[in-house]
């Protein structure tokens, strides 16, 4: 039945007759979406008559988790929105982008908008202006405008964003890099109250390549195989080695079973001694308009294998982020990464 004060359209993709669908949403281990008016919403949120409605007509969400994929061609039906509860309706409320006028900032603005979400405006530093745009005073305003918020900033703002955030109950997608112990620990306070994605890298590939690091590290003998990352970016880089090193230290380091901290060797120069067995050692390059390069290298006596991706777009992450802005809305709070997003963690 369509509602006529809210008429919302839901766009459902049909069931592949081959699964069972579980005849309660509810009693799924298996997390099921469903695009309400553009945005995507957790089923299990709607009103069991509505969760029903979709199983009886083996009718299933077009976004379903983790691994189930294959479906049938588009149709198109309509629930009673009115019946949708209201904390839903938040959702409407759209994306934000923090450091709106930044480089990521400004293409992730164009890919909200490509992925058909809405952009509920942005905060950047006083005084600078994005036409077009709703500029919020702050990021307590912009957190309370906004579903989710994406944060590509500066490492100075994570404590207050947390605090905002959090304080907001928004969803928030953290890409910004050079991240203290201490900012580390209020992102993971925030995560208490809301749901965070963080990542130092949001594009597909980077993930990838962090998932085989762990793999590699862990069949790899650690007293054979020497790991090296080597990392090059734009001249403007202010932090380094850059967060995405960083990650693929910590994804070696784990398949390893070690703290990276423990074991991490970067900015060698001078009389530095013999390479330590098990070290990880980083090196930074710095110059021109690099976007991003790295690889992780494992070095033996008999073989060398080196893993490595090349950024030529920042696209490549700007894309990533808003994909993980729209699978963290209507998420329980959390910390998540980008492998969780893209069901590889
Ligand atoms: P940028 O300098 O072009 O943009 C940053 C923007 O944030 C600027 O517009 C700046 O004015 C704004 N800003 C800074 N402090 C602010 C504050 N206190 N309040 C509001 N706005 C503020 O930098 P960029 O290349 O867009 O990168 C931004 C961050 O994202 C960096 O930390 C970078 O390393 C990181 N980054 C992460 C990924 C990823 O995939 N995780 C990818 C690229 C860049």
């Amino acid at each position: 039945m369509r509602s006529p004060r809210f008429a919302a359209s839901v766009r459902i993709r049909q069931f592949d007759h081959k699964w069972t669908l579980p005849s309660r949403l509810a009693d799924s281990p298996t997390v099921w979406f469903i695009e309400w008016n553009g945005l995507i919403v957790d089923a299990r949120q709607l009103p069991p008559a509505l969760q029903e409605e979709a199983v009886r007509k083996r009718l299933i969400p077009c976004v379903c988790e983790p691994k189930q994929r294959r479906f049938h061609e588009d149709s198109t039906t309509s629930l009673d929105a009115a019946a949708v509860p209201t904390q839903d309706r938040r959702m409407d409320k759209g994306i934000g982008i923090a450091g709106i006028a930044g480089r990521m900032g400004q293409l992730l603005a164009e890919e909200v908008a490509a992925a058909g979400a809405k952009l509920a405006g942005g905060i950047d530093r006083p005084g600078v202006t994005v036409a077009g745009t709703t500029l919020f005073p702050d990021i307590a305003a912009l957190a309370a405008a906004a579903a989710v918020v994406l944060d590509f900033t500066h490492a100075s703002t994570v404590a207050a964003h947390a605090q905002a955030l959090a304080a907001a109950g928004t969803a928030w997608v953290l890409g910004t890099t050079g991240l203290s112990a201490a900012d580390e620990a209020a992102v993971a306070a925030a995560a208490r109250h809301v749901p965070v994605v963080y990542a130092p890298n949001f594009s597909t590939g980077v993930n990838l390549v962090l998932a085989l690091a762990e793999r590699m590290a862990a069949a790899l003998p650690a007293e054979q195989y020497d790991a090296e990352i080597v990392e090059m970016h734009h001249r403007q880089k202010v932090d380094a080695p850059s967060g995405t090193a960083i990650g693929l230290g910590r994804a070696v380091a784990k398949g390893r079973g070690v703290v990276l901290e423990d074991v991490k060797e970067s900015g060698r120069d001078g009389h530095t001694g013999a390479r330590r067995t098990g070290a990880i050692g980083f090196a930074a390059l710095r110059g021109g308009q690099v976007v991003g390069e790295h690889t992780l290298l494992f070095a033996a006596g008999t073989e060398h294998i080196a893993i490595t991706h090349r950024a030529f777009d920042r696209r490549a992450f700007a894309s990533g982020a808003v994909r993980a802005a729209l699978w963290a809305r209507g998420r329980p709070a959390g910390l998540y990464s980008m492998m969780d997003v893209l069901g590889i963690g």
